[in-house]
């Protein structure tokens, strides 16, 4: 029998939202086991600042300013990638947002942009990359949920119910399209440092740990926080041939704390 590899040789990626954190390690990632990267971000300022770290990490990456919640903006890269690059075999649904405030207290826009980044978007990238994968006969499709898509919590309804319906987006993209050897997976990162938890970090004013740290420490079975260097492997994984009958489900990437909260 031979072990279906792992190898990306020849696939070309697009990772969203992927200037730095959690989209920036995995494509980085990805391109050492020799995927093609390509890139998204919101602001000029932040593609600049990701292809100089790419190009830090030794990665030509080809990185493109482009508000995911565009639909118009989204088919436009799309078009860009496959004129210029190729045809895209691997989709990271990456970008997402998170805002911290009591359900009662969020305005119906706040909850509306959460919704729109980190549901419609997925939706709208997918639906721009799919009919190429069926042409050429594979694709890979990530989309980047969260313990969220599990679990509610105090301040964060749109991001639970964003992170919930991307759950059940990428159930339906597998039974839609698996029959075009099509397969999408969701990553269900833990606590993750990144700039976006950072606050969540910050020592106390009498130098102790933030109660939050405190909490997460204390309830992971790994006792730490994830880094982004611990979604690599799970993604690569799912963006393999070693992959190919794994369709449909959330691998959670959290050091146990699903198991044990
Ligand atoms: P961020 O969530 O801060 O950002 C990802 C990138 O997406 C940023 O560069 C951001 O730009 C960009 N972005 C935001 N909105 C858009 C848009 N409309 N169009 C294009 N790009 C956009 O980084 P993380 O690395 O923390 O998170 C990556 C993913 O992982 C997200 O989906 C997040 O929800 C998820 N996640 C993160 C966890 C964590 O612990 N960090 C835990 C669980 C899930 P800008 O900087 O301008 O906002």
């Amino acid at each position: 029998m031979e072990l279906k590899n792992f190898s990306l040789e020849g696939k070309i990626a697009l990772v969203t939202g992927a200037s730095y954190g959690i989209g920036f390690a995995i494509a980085c990632g990805m391109a050492k086991c020799g995927a093609t990267i390509c890139f998204n971000d919101i602001k000029q300022e932040l593609v600049d600042k990701g292809i100089a770290a790419y190009k830090e990490a030794g990665i030509e990456a080809h990185g493109y300013v482009c508000d995911v919640t565009d639909e118009d903006a989204v088919n436009a890269l799309v078009a860009t990638i496959e004129k210029e690059v190729g045809v895209i075999d691997i989709l990271v649904n990456n970008a997402g947002i998170i805002k911290r405030i009591p359900m009662c207290e969020m305005t119906a826009a706040q909850f509306r942009q959460v919704i729109d980044v980190d549901l419609n978007a997925p939706f709208i990238v997918s639906k721009a990359v799919i009919p190429s994968m069926i042409k050429k006969g594979h694709g890979k499709i990530i989309n980047i949920c969260s313990m969220m898509s599990e679990l509610g919590r105090e301040t964060v309804s749109a991001y639970a119910a964003a992170k919930g319906g991307l759950k059940m987006l990428t159930k339906n993209i597998c039974s839609e399209y698996g029959e075009y050897n099509i397969q999408c997976n969701g990553i269900g990162p833990g606590y993750i440092e990144t700039p976006q938890t950072a606050p969540l970090r910050e020592r106390q004013p009498d130098g102790s740990r933030h109660p939050f740290d405190q909490f997460i420490v204390s309830k992971t079975p790994a006792a730490r926080w994830g880094t982004t260097e611990d979604l690599v492997g799970p993604a690569v994984f799912l963006a393999s041939d070693a992959s190919d009958f794994v369709n449909g489900h959330i691998l959670y990437v959290d050091g146990g704390i699903l198991a044990y909260i």
